[in-house]
């Protein structure tokens, strides 16, 4: 009987041990991102409709950022800035890779350019367990596959979208799930959102004893508009069938990020784990999103474009239910990242993010301007002000504090901020490369859809 008794003794102790140490361990980090979700539809936002408990939990939990942005209005360019914490026109990443390689360049360089080091990458390199899981979109060629860009583990798949249910032909290109190596048989898919989500738990309890970095992409609230009857059965009072469609998917990435969260708290993490909640574009012109007050939708350099839901938590670090307001971007991740990790970095290169942990309880400001490009559309704000440039067409200028919806065009009234800003932008532009691909739209429809009298939503979405 003695035994066993020294043997709990042994296990107790062990416990204590592993406990005592926990609070010097290095925290999990946890990026969570959203894709195409209208900046008024996260409850903690202002919407109204549909109900997003545990993100809200999130911003309860931690702070909420009222001025972040991200660096590009659509998918894979903003993906690439956070994944780098660099301006990715540095390195060509100035488009989805829906277009031809630009000259000079081939199909096999349409990805994320491997001199760049992503956060896994350097996550990876400081003793971090890494996973991507769910919508890639960094390049199709296995050279920029997840586990080749510092991540131990992905269960994803590569392309910018998917059926959220299974094909029913079976899958071999791009648009397959992947667990790290093996396709994943289309006849196993059951609701992509939910299946992210049990990976995510299940990698959870499979390295608590250890830091893990997780990068969790739902391609949720993407197209396809497809959701599970259950969840399109909680709006009843939703008449119109997209915007349903759009509501349910949402409650059920909610839904997966409070399985998440339980996860955590479960397994006694809670405390040692910085979560980042970033959706990568405002609301598109095709979802059924809701993007409020802000002018524009994904795709643009309006507010509605750039500016998205961005919420971080690290109990004990951050302090609970706070609002920051001045102006942040997602770049910002990956140095606020490392420097929780306390993480050395092994690239070389300048970051444009920067850590925000010491701006979150002082009154410095963490970026003077930010600088947005993609083909004939560039903008650039510096303060209260934001100035948009397309192509030839006359600048427009910006109050943002007094003119959050953009509304009236200052530029004929301050044509010295004009000058200003405008230089501030063709020095910025200096420092990047030209674009490595094209994009499939052109620029027909980005000087449309900055033009003044583009108004309204349905005007908007007139010019995807
Ligand atoms: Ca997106």
């Amino acid at each position: 009987m003695i035994k066993p008794i020294h043997g709990i003794w042994i296990i107790c102790l062990f416990t204590f041990l592993q406990a005592a140490a926990q609070p010097h361990r290095k925290p999990n980090i946890i990026v969570i991102v959203s894709d195409d979700g209208g900046y008024a539809d996260f409850d903690c936002y202002g919407g109204k409709q549909i109900p997003t408990p545990h993100i809200n939990s999130l911003a309860k939990e931690g702070v909420r950022f009222t001025n972040a942005y991200v660096s590009a209005s659509v998918c894979a360019p903003s993906r690439a800035g956070i994944l780098t914490g660099r301006y990715q026109q540095r390195f060509g990443f100035e488009h989805n890779m829906s277009g031809k390689p630009a000259p000079g360049y081939t199909e096999a360089d349409m990805g994320l350019d491997p001199n760049q080091k992503t956060i896994a990458d350097e996550l990876q390199t400081n003793g971090y367990r890494t996973i991507a899981i769910g919508k890639w979109h960094q390049g199709n060629a296995d050279a920029y596959f997840p586990l080749n860009r510092g991540f131990d583990e992905f269960y994803g798949f590569r392309e910018g979208s998917r059926n959220f249910f299974s094909y029913k032909t079976p899958r071999k290109d791009v648009y397959a799930l992947y667990d790290n190596n093996t396709i994943v048989p289309e006849e196993k898919i059951t609701y992509l959102t939910d299946m992210f989500t049990h990976r995510a738990v299940h990698f959870i309890d499979q390295n608590k004893a250890r830091p893990f970095f997780m990068y969790l992409a739902y391609n949720a609230i993407h197209t396809p508009l497809q959701a599970k009857q259950k969840d399109l059965d909680r709006f009843p009072s939703i008449g119109e069938k997209d915007r349903k469609t759009y509501a349910a998917m949402m409650a059920s990435m909610d839904d997966g990020i409070g399985a998440v969260l339980q996860t955590l708290k479960d397994k006694g993490l809670e405390n040692n784990t910085l979560i980042f909640f970033i959706n990568d574009n405002g609301g598109a012109t095709n979802n059924a999103s809701d993007n409020g007050i802000l002018r524009g939708m994904k795709g643009s350099k309006w507010e509605g474009g750039i500016r998205v839901a961005t919420i971080m938590k690290w109990p004990g670090h951050i302090r609970s239910n706070t609002l920051y307001n001045k102006p942040v971007i997602a770049l910002d991740i990956l140095p606020t990242a490392l420097a929780a990790a306390h993480a050395k970095r092994t690239a070389s290169y300048a970051l444009d993010g920067v850590n925000l942990l010491p701006y979150l309880n002082s009154t410095g400001t963490p970026h003077k301007d930010l600088f947005w490009r993609r083909g004939v559309a560039a903008a650039v704000r510096s303060g209260k002000w934001k100035l948009i440039r397309v192509q030839s067409d006359p600048v427009l200028l910006f109050n943002l504090e007094a003119d959050i919806a953009e509304t009236v065009n200052l530029a004929d009234r301050y044509p010295k901020i004009v000058t200003t800003l405008l230089r501030k932008l063709e020095h910025w532009e200096k420092g990047l490369q030209p674009p490595h691909w094209g994009s499939s739209f052109g620029g027909y429809n980005q000087v449309m859809k900055h033009k003044m009298e583009t108004k309204g939503r349905d005007m908007e979405r007139k010019y995807p």
